[in-house]
């Protein structure tokens, strides 16, 4: 199962990337953890009090399906020079976020032939706009599954590194009957600053000062986001910004 979960999303980036004027993906990385999952009792107290469960999507939730789709290191350094969003990261942000609507149905569909159901998450704009905070983080459930760890930016490191974006679903598949995702990969710390302290480059590539003494200012990162939103409008809705992912030691790769 797990090779044919895989395989959905590898057909689906094929698919796509054929409707499009370049190669915008890498390989992609995949993660299986049961809804029952110790980690995900923390989300509530980690992320919001009003954090959805995997029960709360599907009932009788027996796993959560969640990838990593990376993109490809001509569109983040693209992103590299100036204040405001790259034409490209912003269409590689909507067009990422409709692959993973596709890769959600695809999925569904294969797990509906073979006798599951699935809930299915929005890529984005699942949050709060007055309190900014997610209602389902992708990145925190991708975290529990092991696909990466939290670097000082606040963003989530793989080992294809930190410029890309997760989707997941939840399924009524039992763990049980996806041997490979019982090794799960162990949780490790990639983050250099975590690690020893140094580093430090993807706060200083914020152009609005967004990582400021009194923690992190949610606000100030939103209105830069939207300000790309508007300059990028053409292309449709891209309240993005990425300036602290690229140019990284953990931009493609752990640097750990
Ligand atoms: S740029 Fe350095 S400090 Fe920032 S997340 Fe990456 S490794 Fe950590
Ligand atoms: S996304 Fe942009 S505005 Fe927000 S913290 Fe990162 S660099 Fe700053």
């Amino acid at each position: 199962m797990y090779q044919k979960i895989n395989a959905c999303i590898r057909a689906a980036i094929d698919t796509y990337e054929k409707t499009l004027p370049f190669k915008m993906w890498k390989e992609p990385i995949l993660g299986i953890i049961s809804a029952e999952d110790e980690g995900l009792k923390l989300l509530r107290e980690v992320v919001s009090s009003t954090h959805l469960l995997p029960g709360d999507i599907l009932p009788g939730a027996e796993s959560i399906i969640v990838f990593f789709i990376p993109f490809q290191d001509s569109i983040v350094e693209s992103n590299l020079h100036g204040e405001t969003a790259s034409r490209e990261w912003a269409l590689a942000y909507i067009k990422t976020n409709d692959l993973i609507r596709v890769i959600n149905d695809d999925i569904a569909e294969m797990l509906r032939r073979e006798g599951y159901a699935a809930g299915k998450l929005p890529a984005t704009h699942n949050f709060d706009t007055e309190r900014l905070v997610s209602d389902w983080s992708h990145r925190h459930v991708a975290c529990i599954a092991g696909l990466g760890s939290f670097g000082f930016n606040n963003m989530l490191i793989t080992d294809q590194g930190c410029c890309g974006r997760f989707g997941s679903m939840v399924t009524s598949l039992p763990v049980s009957a996806v041997p490979e995702a019982a090794a799960a990969r162990p949780p490790r710390e990639r983050c250099i600053h975590k690690l020893t302290g140094g580093c430090g480059a993807c706060r200083k590539r914020c152009p609005v000062n967004a990582y400021g003494d009194g923690g992190f200012d949610r606000r100030r990162c939103y209105a830069q986001c939207l300000k790309n939103g508007e300059l990028h409008k053409d292309l449709g809705y891209a309240d993005v910004c990425g300036k602290c992912l690229a140019g990284l030691p953990c931009s493609f790769r752990s640097p750990e």
